[in-house]
């Protein structure tokens, strides 16, 4: 007989509401160890007596069997001198501190067992939309405060039934604790309205919903963190309709498939994209086209690529099911507002873009849309970050002393809250552009600050003077005037948000390619190299200053940035001989160039997205735009099928005044040469992609010799691209240098407020 030995032990990390405690119970039992767990409020107890080799294996089974949807920080474990002497293992009451806080989990797709009961007709939850476990189901979208109980929730108008108050009470069951737990009985009920807001009497109006989305109507949906509208993906009259009834002329829809067998028919899907569709958190995955075939051509002009998600909760599983056939899913807003939640709010909002409306009973306390993901080189890289993810921390590399709120930038709208080295980057909230993104913005801020039990110190934001994020955090800032408040420049912070996630705390050298970010000198800066760590950031190089008449503005008509490239670097001969003055009406054109000579209103860029806008525009993939970096998305549509090339354009370095220039000069006078004679749109995009590639490592490599420094970090909008990412990243590999890249945030502006959020925490240690 052993002896008994007595230990505690404390598990960090996600681990309340995601079936812990009953998972501790088992193990607990399986190796005959006695005691208690108990939460508290900012981890799992435990409290157990038994044979040393039996609490070892316990220990382990803690970190490998661990349940689904936990996520486990540390662990610690103490051994005590004294023996309680146990006689059973029990779950305690919950213990909570003053300021503690704890990890909340994101929302989880629904998991492969309640799957299984809603489509099991002995099952009491047949065809119950709102079936969830201790696995799976609402988490973050209707948490008010923590302690994660259902009094908290949004679930807390709803009482058990007897049946449901017993699986939540045993814990040998898989619902045991589990908040929002509800069957027809007792929990939440669909209801179809039309979109005047009156009911629509029907027996089943998951049938019915089906029926009218089979039909070509627009309805929609009450989800997770809020109103989605679907349509038949097939039925082009109806998805053109939701673009004008939304306002949104041209940007790529995604689209929910039934099952993957079904998706595989229109995409190609690698066993890394597979696991990605089917993982819990259930992103919209960007997949590679095969066919358009009974697709409407209006779901993604043009692309190559298609946004597509699987049904992650039990509504949309029972939906699909209804329907059989693909649907679009697009946030339910008018163009840029925040998603709808309400119930009533949506009528009003949506009322004159949905036909019906499917909704039921159960709020949503936090709006929340699909993320949004793909894989490069095999890896997942977040383009949007909401649903599955937030507000899992990101981890810094280091403990701060000071708490910080990184505002963002005012596109892709998030923001950061960090306490000790947790970074709680904010889900996607939207382009700060209207009244309603910037309240759902406070609002959000304030959620997450009570939610975590963070009272920041310093407030960060960017150091464009417009910003409407910036003015946020000056207001913030004279209010309370112990706060701090740090400016950051905006391509410090992609350079600083990258090094965070991937834990680097030495300098590095950025490159950070984006549309536009306000300079130190005032100028528009997107090429940048930057030698940078979170305490200061140096330039050492940059794409070559063009002026861009007509500023930021001037980024919905790509054919005047390309004239502007075109008159700038080659002169107004050329521009005249090209084929651009032939696509521009002449008085339009003399007037860009008198406006870009006399430099009114033509601030300066060395931006790399206008960059592609230019060479888009240039060989006639857009003259104009609907969407944000559309041009660019296009232009590396235009090269992803090209056959590989030996061929380059140059792209010559130079130096001012010890800054490095990499001119664009030769690089246009080749492009229109190459328009001139005809060369295909694929060959000459593809020939840019990789010759940019090319220029932006060996700019690297000049600079680590310059440096020292070996590890480069890419970042920003234009890193979205994947074939320039796999380009650059394999000339880095090739030249011996360490590239780091975005996984856990977007490397757009989304990611930012992490990067702003490092550099403010930093600076307090
Ligand atoms: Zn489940
Ligand atoms: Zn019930
Ligand atoms: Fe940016």
């Amino acid at each position: 007989m052993c002896a008994i030995e007595h230990y505690n032990i404390r598990v960090y990390g996600v681990v309340q509401g995601v079936g812990f405690r009953p998972f501790i119970y088992r193990m607990a039992l399986a190796h005959m160890l006695n005691g208690w767990a108990r939460n508290t409020s900012g981890y799992v107890e435990i409290d157990v007596e038994g044979a040393d080799n039996n609490v070892e294996a316990f220990l382990n089974a803690i970190q490998y069997r661990k349940p689904h949807a936990a996520y486990i920080e540390k662990i610690e474990s103490q051994k005590k001198e004294q023996i309680t002497g146990h006689s059973a293992f029990e779950i305690k009451g919950s213990k909570h501190e003053q300021g503690e806080y704890q990890l909340i989990s994101p929302d989880i797709a629904i998991c492969p067992e309640c799957t299984a009961e809603i489509f099991d007709s002995s099952n009491r939850r047949y065809r119950y939309p709102f079936t969830n476990c201790t696995n799976c189901g609402p988490r973050f979208t209707i948490i008010k405060d923590i302690p994660y109980d259902r009094p908290l929730t949004t679930m807390s108008c709803f009482t058990m039934c007897a049946d449901c108050q017993t699986e939540y009470d045993n814990p040998a069951n898989r619902r045991f604790h589990a908040q929002p737990n509800a069957c027809s009985v007792c929990g939440p009920q669909l209801e179809l309205v039309y979109s005047s807001g009156q009911t629509l009497i029907c027996d089943s109006p998951l049938d019915e919903a089906s029926r009218l989305l089979r039909d070509g109507k627009i309805v929609a949906i009450k989800g997770l963190g809020g109103f989605l509208l679907a349509c038949d993906a097939a039925n082009d009259a109806a998805v053109n309709e939701l673009r004008r009834r939304k306002q949104r002329p041209s940007k790529p829809f995604a689209v929910m498939f039934p099952d993957v067998a079904t998706a595989r028919r229109y995409c190609h899907i690698t066993a890394e994209e597979e696991k990605l569709l089917l993982s819990k958190q259930s992103p919209i995955v960007l997949l590679k086209l095969l066919s358009q075939a009974d697709l409407s051509p209006s779901i993604a002009r043009s692309l190559k690529y298609l946004g597509a998600l699987l049904p992650y909760t039990p509504l949309h599983l029972l939906l699909m099911r209804g329907a059989g056939i693909p649907l679009v899913m697009t946030s339910g807003n008018l163009s840029e507002e925040p998603i709808a939640r309400d119930n009533s709010e949506a009528v009003e909002r949506l009322g004159n873009i949905a036909d019906y409306f499917l909704r039921h009973n159960r709020d949503i306390h936090m709006c929340y849309d699909d993320s949004v993901a793909m894989l490069v080189n095999d890896e997942p890289c977040l383009v949007r970050r909401a649903r599955g993810y937030a507000p899992y921390p990101v981890r810094l590399p280091f403990m701060a002393k000071k708490s910080v709120l990184a505002c963002g930038a005012d596109m892709k709208g998030s923001f950061c809250l960090t306490r000790d080295a947790h970074a709680f980057v904010s889900q996607h909230i939207g382009d700060m552009e209207n009244v309603e993104t910037l309240s759902n913005f406070e609002g959000t801020v304030e959620a997450y600050k009570q939610l975590f039990r963070i009272e920041p110190q310093i407030i960060a934001c960017d150091a464009h003077p417009n910003y409407l994020s910036a003015r946020y955090a000056q207001k913030l800032t004279q209010k309370d005037t112990s706060l701090n408040l740090l400016y950051v420049q905006h391509h410090h912070a992609h350079v600083a948000s990258c090094m965070a996630e991937n834990g680097i705390t030495q300098p590095v050298i950025g490159v950070a390619l984006d549309g536009t970010g306000y300079g130190t000198d005032g100028n528009i800066w997107g090429g940048e190299f930057l030698l940078a760590d979170y305490k200061k950031c140096d330039r050492l190089a940059h794409l070559e200053y063009v002026p861009l008449p007509g500023g930021d503005a001037a980024t919905r008509r790509p054919l005047r940035v390309a004239c502007a490239y075109v008159y700038a670097l080659l002169g107004e001969a050329t521009l005249i001989e090209s084929g651009l003055s032939k696509r521009i009406p002449s008085v339009e054109l003399s007037l860009l160039c008198r406006q870009i000579e006399r430099r009114v209103n033509s601030p300066l860029t060395s931006s790399c997205g206008r960059l592609f806008d230019a060479v888009s525009a240039l060989i006639g993939i857009n003259d104009s735009i609907n969407y944000e970096a559309q041009a660019a998305i296009e232009l590396e549509m235009a090269a992803t099928d090209a056959p590989v090339t030996a061929k380059r354009y140059s792209l010559e370095f130079a130096e001012q005044n010890g800054m490095r220039i990499i001119r664009l000069k030769e690089l246009f006078n080749a492009i229109l040469k190459d328009v001139q004679s005809h060369v295909g749109q694929a060959e000459i995009a593809c020939c840019f992609h990789v010759s940019l590639a090319d220029a932006i490592a060996a700019m690297c490599q000049e600079l680590s010799r310059q440096s020292g420094v070996k590890t480069v970090a890419l970042c920003g909008g234009v890193f979205q691209n994947r074939l320039l990412l796999q380009l650059v990243t394999r000339e880095l590999r090739r030249r011996e240098l360490c590239a780091i890249w975005h996984k856990q945030v977007p490397s757009n502006d989304g990611g930012i407020a992490l990067g702003q959020a490092a550099i403010a925490a930093f600076s307090s240690m």
